[in-house]
């Protein structure tokens, strides 16, 4: 127990974490741990992944990784929001129960709104409707009970508009005509398409489940499709990975034959690495998490400054900013003589630090008298 406690300790303070909740209901079978990586900015937002992990430690492992990536996420992004991100340990085809996911809403509301959930992989958004019932604390609720609904149509809309920055940059601003190979045609993926079809971008498309191959070319007869294991290998102009993370390593890097990656998947890159093997390559890479912050973006649209209720049409606009967030880190690498990654970094931590240095500024609402004994 003690070294258990011990190594929980030890990861998070060498990666700077605030709080790591377990939770536990036993008449359910929950175990589930909400990391909050950092709160400077806001409450902690991040989804709840539902993962039959093999041991805890690696739910440890990676709900920290999440929760962190979220923090930069946010930071770059602009929002008021902190890194946050929760597993529930299990199959969720087999453990989900409607008594499981209220008893998981308890556990957030006892964070008292230090950490606001949403949809991950392996939850759905008939849970994040539940647990809107036991808590206020979740985002991403169904548009009929004044949630947001699906975040994945904003974020491929970020990407989109992420394309413009990189046509910018590369093409004088005119991307259509140009090709992009879209690897991963799920729920991000296929909205992807259809922007860039309407574009008249030329798409290649590859996925590992054929309905899912199926269903975008009968939408879109003139795209191309192509093996899963071939896409990143594709003559293209941007190739575009929607599916898992991981996609750009040491191997796959040199099969690339685009000018640009830009897609939504989440750590997107296998080492920090490869980020400069890309560079060294000559490919344009639009960090990740700057790309695919659409989802989150919508998100924080549900809690306005104003109070005022979601509106997509403000949401979507503010999704178009990832334009200039991709401007602004493209700016920042070339002017550090850096990679885009690691300049994304920089700005990430850069607000963070400058919101932090301003909340110690007392205000008359914080002020609190000292009491001395
Ligand atoms: P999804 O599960 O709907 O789609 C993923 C698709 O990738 C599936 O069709 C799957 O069959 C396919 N796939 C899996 N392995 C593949 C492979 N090796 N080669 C090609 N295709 C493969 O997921 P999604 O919501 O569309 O998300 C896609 C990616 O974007 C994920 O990495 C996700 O974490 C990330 N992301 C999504 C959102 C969102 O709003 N949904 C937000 C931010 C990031």
């Amino acid at each position: 127990m003690t070294d258990a406690a011990g190594s929980v300790f030890a990861h998070a303070s060498a990666e700077g974490f605030e709080q790591l909740a377990f939770c536990h209901h036993e008449p359910t079978g929950l175990r589930a741990i909400i990391a909050l990586h950092s709160t400077v900015l806001g409450p902690g937002l991040g989804g709840t992944r539902f993962w039959p992990y093999a041991t805890e430690a690696e739910a440890v492992t990676d709900v920290c990784r999440l929760a962190r990536g979220m923090t930069y996420k946010h930071a770059v992004s602009g929002l008021d929001a902190g890194g946050g991100k929760a597993v529930i340990i299990g199959d969720p085809r087999t453990l989900r129960s409607e008594a499981l996911i209220r008893a998981y809403a308890r556990f957030i509301d006892g964070l008292g709104g230090r950490y606001l959930t949403a949809e991950d992989v392996g939850t759905t958004q008939a849970d994040m409707d539940l647990i809107r019932s036991e808590t206020p604390y979740v985002t991403g609720a169904s548009e009929s009970i004044g949630g947001s609904g699906d975040p994945s149509p904003a974020t491929a809309w970020g990407v989109r508009c992420a394309l413009d920055a990189i046509a910018e940059r590369l093409w004088d601003g005119e991307l259509a005509g140009r090709h992009v190979v879209v690897s991963g045609v799920g729920k991000v993926g296929a909205a992807l398409v259809d922007h860039l079809v309407a574009a008249d971008v030329r798409v290649t498309v590859a996925d590992i489940r054929e309905r899912a191959v199926l269903a975008v070319v009968a939408r879109h007869p003139g795209v191309a499709v192509v093996e899963a294991d071939r896409a990143h290998a594709v003559p293209c102009d941007v190739f575009s990975p929607c599916a898992l993370g991981g996609v750009i390593s040491e191997t796959t890097v040199t099969a690339l034959s685009c000018a640009a990656v830009c897609g939504s998947a989440n750590n997107q890159l296998e080492a920090p690495a490869d980020g400069q093997r890309l560079a060294d390559r000559g490919v344009l890479y639009a960090p990740d998490y700057v790309v695919n912050a659409g989802g989150v973006i919508n998100i924080a649209e549900e809690r306005h400054p104003s109070g005022a209720p979601y509106d997509r049409q403000r949401a979507w606009d503010r999704v178009a900013g990832i334009a200039d967030t991709l401007r602004r880190t493209f700016d920042r690498a070339e002017a550090d003589g850096t990679t885009p990654a690691e300049a994304a970094d920089r700005l990430a931590e850069e607000r963070i630090e400058a919101v932090a240095a301003v909340s110690r500024i007392r205000t008359s609402t914080t002020t609190t008298t000292r009491t001395t004994r």
